[in-house]
């Protein structure tokens, strides 16, 4: 225990919620499968960035999760691993036949240029793993995106705006989206997109309301639960700074999350 605390100091990373996994020691020293370590490899990061190392364990535990830290330090990464891994822990059956019931998974990101940045990111992943990602952002045409929709994917990356004028014109459904990333909450806020947001969610069959407990077994018992039924969502946030409006955020949409804060903004 001590020596994670130092660990933690050494890299500046701070936690609140219970329960809290150790942070990663490397990406190899993980539970973070061959394949995906091979693309880590390939695409040349050999050390995960703080807000990596203490917010994939977590992710991976399919836990809601907010994590603050500053531009350029790698959240990008840090919510796509667990994101890659639990889809690809989706029974390949149900992932061909339900391509017409919408993605399994929505990252929300406030700007175009940030969606795209994210797509390219999932596609340097998700493509070698044989994950489909699609960008529903303004610019493009509703009948292109839409057509792509319809081909199937398993992960939309979005702007708030664009998403729910496709989701009100029926291009895309959200009947097996289960797992939200909100990306730079903090700006997603400052330009207005909360009720969006909120819109946003309706469209899915399921919420974040799971029965409160602190029992570890009942915990375990949830887990099995959300990942055989998919019937709770999982919600993770993360952000650059950790205004009020995004703390209200965060305990309006994710349900006993782990806080993880990288620098200065923890201390
Ligand atoms: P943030 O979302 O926190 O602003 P990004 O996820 O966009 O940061 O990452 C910033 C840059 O760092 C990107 O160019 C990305 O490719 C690179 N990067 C991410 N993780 C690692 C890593 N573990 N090792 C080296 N570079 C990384
Ligand atoms: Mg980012």
């Amino acid at each position: 225990e001590r020596d994670w605390r130092i660990f933690r100091e050494d890299y500046n990373i701070a936690i609140k919620g219970g329960r809290i996994p150790n942070p990663l020691r490397s990406f190899v020293e993980s539970d973070i499968k061959k394949d995906i370590l091979d693309v880590i490899a390939k695409v040349g990061y050999t050390e995960p960035t703080p807000i990596q190392r203490q917010a994939i364990p977590i992710g991976l535990q399919n836990r809601d999760i907010i994590g603050v830290a500053e531009t350029g330090s790698g959240k990008t990464l840090a919510f796509l691993i667990p994101l890659l891994v639990w889809i690809q822990s989706l029974p390949k059956l149900a992932r061909l036949e339900d391509a017409d019931q919408g993605p399994y998974a929505l990252v929300m990101a406030p700007t175009r240029e940030l969606a795209n940045q994210i797509e390219e990111e999932s596609n340097k992943f998700g493509v070698p793993l044989g994950i489909r990602t699609c960008a529903v952002i303004g610019g493009l045409s509703r009948e292109d995106q839409g057509m792509k929709l319809r081909m199937g994917c398993e992960i939309v990356i979005a702007t708030p705006g664009r998403l729910v004028d496709v989701l009100e014109n029926r291009y895309l459904v959200l009947n097996q989206c289960t797992y939200v990333v909100f990306d730079e909450a903090d700006k997603m806020i400052d330009m207005g997109f909360e009720p969006d947001v909120q819109k946003i969610l309706s469209f899915m069959p399921v919420s974040n309301e799971k029965p409160d407990t602190d029992d570890a077994e009942d915990e375990d018992i949830l887990k099995k639960n959300f990942l055989s039924k998919h019937k709770y969502r999982q919600t993770v946030m993360f952000t650059a700074t950790m205004p009020s409006a995004v703390e209200r955020m965060a305990r309006k949409y994710l349900r006993r999350p782990a806080y993880v804060y990288i620098g200065a903004i923890g201390k």
